[in-house]
């Protein structure tokens, strides 16, 4: 049994195949609900003590086990963490989590796009800077232009780095 966080942050408890989600705590046990109740109507249940431990199964479900579900609710939470907690793309972490997949959870995962876009969900909000001294710009951002096409250059070079603020400094 094996306890494991979903892409929108919620607990899912993983047993035998069966993936569940917390539905009520009394003092002494938890029950939790089959994921699949919604889909296919499914009554599953399970019950656990407090800690998580002692599972002991109720009602039958109506569908197989499947660990490719669960790899997949693993492989999608990895990407959000890993957006969480390194500096690394997007498009890195898609490429790298969909590599170490298996092809049965390779042909769940959404479009590239919809991935990334709940990677970019995750990235903490640069600091604001308190003065002048605390704003540093790469070197190319600081060139200054005079035509409007090589101005419209600079900025899409910004876009493309997908930087959270700008500085916009006029004379
Ligand atoms: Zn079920």
């Amino acid at each position: 049994m094996e306890v494991i966080k979903s892409n929108k942050g919620g607990s899912k408890l993983c047993y035998q195949g069966y993936m569940y989600t917390k539905h009520t705590t009394r003092k002494t046990v938890q029950w939790w609900k089959c994921v699949k109740r919604s889909s296919t109507a499914c009554k599953g249940s399970i019950t656990t003590s407090l800690q998580n431990e002692n599972p002991t199964p109720g009602q039958p479900h109506n569908h197989d086990p499947s660990d490719i579900s669960i790899k997949y609710t693993k492989s999608r939470y990895a990407m959000k963490e890993q957006a969480a907690l390194t500096r690394d793309k997007p498009s890195q972490i898609f490429a790298q989590v969909v590599s170490t997949c298996e092809d049965d959870v390779q042909a769940m995962m959404p479009r590239e796009e919809n991935c990334k876009r709940t990677m970019r969900y995750q990235r903490p909000a640069p600091p604001v800077p308190q003065s002048f001294a605390d704003v540093t710009l790469p070197a190319e951002f600081t060139i200054t232009t005079k035509t409007n096409s090589s101005y419209c250059m600079t900025m899409d070079r910004m876009l493309r780095t997908e930087c959270w603020s700008f500085v916009v400094l006029t004379v």
